[in-house]
C-alpha cells in the first residue's frame, strides 16, 4: 500500500497546487487572483508537473494521447471524493486510470487523471470472497487468495490489470463456462460523478452496482470491490494442438467438440504468424488439478479430428498458467520495447451463428501488417452466453449458445509514431467492426477503434435510453470518463 509519506516524497518533484482559476480554467500554485478557488485539503497529492502528465496523457496503444491539467494520487477515497465533487463544480472531467493499458485513449482526458494504483489495498481475503481497492493488480488479488488455498474463479490473460479496469470493461477470461470476471462481483464502493461514496451490490443501488460493470466509468470510480473466491486446484494441464489456416473448419469442429463436452476447464483459439506470412490456429485446452491426480489426456481429447498424442502438453502450476501470458509479455517489453509499439487492436464479440463464417473469412485476409511477428497474435475466446449476467456490458443478441470473442492484437513493427500504420489499422479496424456489426456482433469496447454516438446508440441498443438514464442520476456534470467518446 502506497503511503502519505511517498505521496509526500514526490511533491518535491512538482509545484504543490493551491487552487483552480475558473477565469483562466488553469491550477493556480498561488493564491494570486482573488477568483482562484482553493482546493480541498487531500492526504494525497495532485500534480501538475510535465513528466507525470505526459505519462498519463497516453496509454498502452499509443495512438492517442491527451495531456491531463492534473493528476491525482489519492491517499484516500475521501480523495477521489473531494477532487470529484470539485471538478463537477468547475465542469473539469475525470477520468480515472488503472494500468492505462486500453488502447485507444479509453481512459485519457484533458481534465483530471485520477491514478487508482495508490490505492491498492487488499482489505480482506475471507472464505469465499476477496475485498480489494480497486487499484490492486489481478495477479497480486491472485496470490492473495492462493495463500489460503484459494482463487478468484477467472482471470484475463495478462493479469498486470487493475481491478477497476476490468470491471469496467468485463474481463473476457479464458475459461468457457462462468460467464466474465464482473459476473463475479458482490459488492462494489463506488463514487460518484456528484463526489457521493455509495456502496453497492445486487441488492444494495442495484442501479448503480449494474451500471459500473462493464459500465465504461461513466457513472463512477469504483474504489473498492468484493469478488467471490473458490477454492484453488494446485495444478494446470495445457493442450496445444496446431492447425493451419486452411483447416479452418477443423479447429471450430475440434472447439466445438471440446465445449459441448464441459471436460476441460477452458478452450480458445490462439492466431499468430510463425513466419511472419502464415497464420497458424492454435487450439489451447486448460484442466486443473490437484497432485497425485493428472488428467487423462486420451480421454480429454478424444474425439478431436487430430490424435490425442499430437497435443503439446505444458504443465504447471495453477498460478504460473494464471500468469503464463505475464512472462510472454515481460519478455516483450525486453526485447522489442513492447510498451512503445503502436497496438491497433481490434476486439469484437460475434454470436454463435456468424462467428466462424466471419473469423474463417477474415484472418486470411490479415497479412504479416496485421499479424507480424513476434507480437501481433490473436485470439478466439468462447463463452456461454446464459453465463453473462450484467446488462451494461453488450453481449450480441441471438439464441446461440456461445458468444465469441474475436481479438486481432497487432503491434507496430517498431517502437515510436507512425501515424500511417495507425491510420491504416484504423480503417482495417472500422472495416471489420462494420462487417461483424452486420452479422450482430459488438463491440468489445478495450481496443482502437473510431466510434460515433450513433456507433454507441447501436452499441446499447434498448440499453441505451437506460444507460442515458443512469448517467444523468450519478453522473449529472456528465464529468466522468470522456474517453470512450459515448456522451459526447
Ligand atoms: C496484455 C493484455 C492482455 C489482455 N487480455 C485480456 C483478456 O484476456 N480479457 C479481457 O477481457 N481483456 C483483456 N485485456 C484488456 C483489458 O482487460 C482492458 O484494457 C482493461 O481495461 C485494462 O485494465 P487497466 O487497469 O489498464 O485499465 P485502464 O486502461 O486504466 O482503464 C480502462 C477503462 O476503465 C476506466 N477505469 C479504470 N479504473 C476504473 C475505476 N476504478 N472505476 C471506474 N472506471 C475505471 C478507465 O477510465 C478506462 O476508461 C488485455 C489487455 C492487455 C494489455
Amino acid at each position: 500500500m502506497v503511503t502519505r509519506r511517498r505521496f509526500l516524497g514526490t511533491l518535491g518533484a512538482s509545484a504543490l497546487i493551491v487552487g483552480f482559476d475558473p477565469t483562466t480554467r488553469a491550477w493556480a500554485t498561488g493564491a494570486g487572483s482573488r477568483s482562484v478557488q482553493r482546493i480541498p485539503h487531500l492526504d494525497g497529492v495532485l500534480l501538475t508537473d510535465l513528466p507525470t502528465r505526459q505519462a498519463d496523457g497516453r496509454d498502452l496503444g499509443r495512438i492517442v494521447s491527451r495531456l491531463p491539467r492534473a493528476v491525482l494520487r489519492p491517499g484516500s477515497v475521501r480523495d477521489v471524493q473531494k477532487m470529484i465533487a470539485f471538478c463537477r463544480e468547475h465542469r473539469i472531467p475525470v477520468a480515472t486510470r488503472g494500468q492505462g493499458h486500453s488502447t485507444h485513449g479509453q481512459g485519457l482526458t484533458d481534465g483530471l487523471i485520477i491514478e487508482n494504483r495508490s490505492l491498492a489495498a487488499i482489505h480482506s481475503v475471507g472464505a469465499d470472497s476477496i475485498s480489494v481497492d480497486s487499484g490492486v493488480l489481478w495477479r497480486e488479488a491472485a496470490h492473495a487468495a492462493a495463500a489460503r488455498g484459494l482463487t478468484p474463479p477467472l482471470f484475463t490473460t495478462y493479469v498486470g490489470l487493475s481491478v477497476g479496469g476490468t470491471l469496467s470493461v468485463g474481463g473476457f477470461p479464458a475459461q468457457n463456462e462462468l460467464g466474465l470476471q464482473i459476473d463475479h462481483v458482490r459488492e462494489l464502493d463506488v463514487v460518484t460523478g456528484d463526489g457521493r461514496l455509495h456502496r453497492c451490490s445486487p441488492d444494495r443501488e442495484r442501479d448503480l452496482f449494474e451500471v459500473m460493470l462493464g459500465g465504461l466509468g461513466q457513472c463512477g470510480v469504483i474504489t473498492r470491490a468484493t469478488i467471490d473466491l473458490v477454492p484453488a486446484r494446485g495444478l494446470a494441464r495445457n493442450y496445444l494442438l496446431q492447425y493451419p489456416t486452411t483447416d479452418t473448419a477443423r479447429v471450430w469442429a475440434d472447439l466445438h467438440v471440446l465445449l459441448e463436452r464441459r471436460e476441460l476447464d477452458g478452450a480458445y483459439i490462439l492466431m499468430f504468424a510463425p513466419d511472419g506470412k502464415t497464420v497458424v490456429y492454435q487450439l489451447n485446452g486448460v484442466v486443473f488439478y490437484d497432485a497425485g491426480r493428472a488428467p487423462d489426456d486420451g480421454r480429454l481429447l478424444r474425439g478431436l479430428s487430430v490424435p490425442a498424442s499430437s497435443a503439446a502438453v505444458v504443465d504447471s502450476t495453477y498460478l504460473e498458467w494464471v500468469e503464463r501470458y505475464d512472462r510472454v509479455i515481460d519478455g516483450w517489453r525486453r526485447q522489442y520495447a513492447w510498451d512503445d509499439l503502436l497496438k491497433p487492436w481490434f476486439d469484437v464479440i460475434l454470436p454463435g451463428e456468424t462467428a466462424q463464417g466471419y473469423v474463417s473469412e477474415v484472418v486470411p485476409t490479415l497479412t504479416a501488417r496485421d499479424f507480424g511477428p513476434p507480437t501481433g497474435i490473436g485470439f478466439v475466446f468462447p463463452q456461454r452466453r446464459s453465463k453473462l449476467t450484467r446488462p451494461f456490458f453488450r453481449v450480441p443478441p441471438g439464441d446461440s449458445e456461445f458468444v465469441y470473442l474475436f481479438d486481432v492484437l497487432t503491434s507496430s513493427p517498431a517502437p515510436g509514431p507512425d501515424p500511417a500504420f495507425a491510420a491504416e489499422m484504423l480503417d482495417r479496424n472500422r472495416r471489420l467492426y462494420d462487417k461483424a456489426r452486420a452479422l450482430g456482433g459488438t463491440r468489445y469496447p478495450i481496443g482502437s477503434l473510431d466510434f460515433t454516438g450513433d456507433d454507441w446508440r447501436a452499441q446499447y441498443g434498448e440499453r441505451w435510453p437506460d444507460l442515458l438514464r443512469r448517467k444523468a442520476r450519478y453522473d449529472p456534470g456528465r464529468i466522468l470518463t470522456p474517453g470512450p467518446g459515448i456522451f459526447s
